[in-house]
């Protein structure tokens, strides 16, 4: 083998090296550009931002991609989504124990009366004067309708109920 059909063999293997080599990066790259396109599309709904994250992968190979994960969205909107669901279970929360319906300000869960507007917010049971809600007709713990009889002829019931000491 002489020089000159050596130097042509190595020309050639390079040539060939380059051409693996260089789709190697081609597929590498556009692999970047489609990870990038999915990305932004679960971080955002604005197709100029879209547009922006895509070209950037796209004219800068590699580098783009890099500088896009700085820059993207830090959540996706599934993230979002949940998170403000959650703020409002949060939210919900709290305003049902401790606000006044009707005005809003911060009272206490066991409170019967509003404080500040002095509007009723659950009764006492004539009978048994257990806490009930405004709504029941029917205390569920002793069964008196609001008349305050019934706690006076459960004398029957209690009768029946073992080891209860009769007066
Ligand atoms: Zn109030
Ligand atoms: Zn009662």
């Amino acid at each position: 083998m002489d020089i000159g059909s050596a130097i042509s063999f190595l020309t050639s293997l390079f040539d060939i090296l380059k051409w693996v080599l260089g789709g190697y990066f081609v597929l590498l790259w556009m692999a970047s550009v489609i990870w990038t396109y999915r990305d932004i599309h679960a971080r955002t709904e604005e197709t100029l931002l879209q547009a922006l994250a895509v070209s950037l992968s796209l004219l800068i190979p590699f580098a783009g991609l890099g500088i896009y994960t700085l820059l993207r969205p830090r959540q996706t909107i599934a993230e979002r989504y949940e998170r403000s669901l959650e703020e409002e279970y949060l939210r919900h929360d709290i305003e049902e124990q401790f606000v006044c319906p009707q005005c809003q300000r911060g009272i206490d869960h066991e409170f019967i009366l509003c404080p500040h507007c002095h509007t009723a917010l659950r009764r006492r049971c004539i009978s048994c004067d257990r806490v009930i809600d405004l709504t029941w007709a029917i205390c569920p713990y002793c069964g008196d309708d609001g008349s305050g009889l019934v706690g006076r002829t459960t004398t029957n019931v209690r009768r029946d109920t073992p080891g209860r000491i009769e007066r």
